[in-house]
């Protein structure tokens, strides 16, 4: 089947997680299959290459388009690693708080209730590193956005954000323009 319907027909809605009357999208199972999570890892990197954002960063047809995966803690680890691998590039972890032992800056972002933070080593990135931001689900795009700003305050470049599952109705898409967000599952 097409990847999207791959997605939907093993990913798990979980209703009133982790609180009543928000439908929490479980994609645990999706990455437990190998062949789901084989195409999933291709897929989220796939978009990449014919992303015209992206063109302009690319050296030739070998190249990516990214010299390395941000992975947002904790199921973006899971997808960052093995996209960095397929790719031969290395990861980064943005971490939450309170985690990462050495020099790091931060940024807090708004959740539903509260805030959070979001944590990068200063040294993890170079200025001009071209970065592939990824993370499982796209909701409002708090999460992604202080990521993205983690990595810019860096002086990386964002080549591109890829998650396997976009909620469109959120809006976080708008959120993060103008990078592309490439996304293997809308719903
Ligand atoms: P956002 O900041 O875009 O509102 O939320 C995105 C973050 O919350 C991601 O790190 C994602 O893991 C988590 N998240 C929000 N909604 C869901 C969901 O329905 N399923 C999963 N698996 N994660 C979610």
């Amino acid at each position: 089947p097409p990847l999207d319907e791959l997605i939907a027909s093993i990913a798990v809605d979980v209703p009133d997680f982790p609180e009543p009357g928000v439908v929490f999208r479980d994609l645990t199972p999706v990455f437990a299959d190998a062949g789901a999570f084989r195409r999933v890892v291709d897929g989220l990197a796939a978009p990449v290459l014919t992303d015209p954002r992206v063109a302009a960063l690319r050296t030739g047809d070998g190249d990516p388009g990214f010299d390395v995966v941000v992975g947002v803690e904790a199921r973006g680890f899971l997808l960052a690693a093995a996209v960095a691998l397929a790719a031969g590039t290395g990861v980064v972890p943005v971490r939450k708080a309170g985690k990462l032992p050495r020099e790091r800056i931060s940024a807090e972002y708004a959740l539903e209730y509260g805030t959070a933070t979001l944590e990068l080593h200063t040294d993890s990135l170079t200025a001009g590193q071209r970065v592939l931001v990824v993370d499982d689900v796209l909701a409002t795009g708090g999460t992604l956005e202080a990521a993205v700003g983690l990595v810019e305050r860096l002086g990386a470049v964002v080549s591109a954000v890829a998650v396997v599952v976009e909620l469109p109705a959120l809006g976080g898409r708008q959120k993060l323009a103008p990078h592309s967000v490439h996304a293997l599952w809308t719903t």
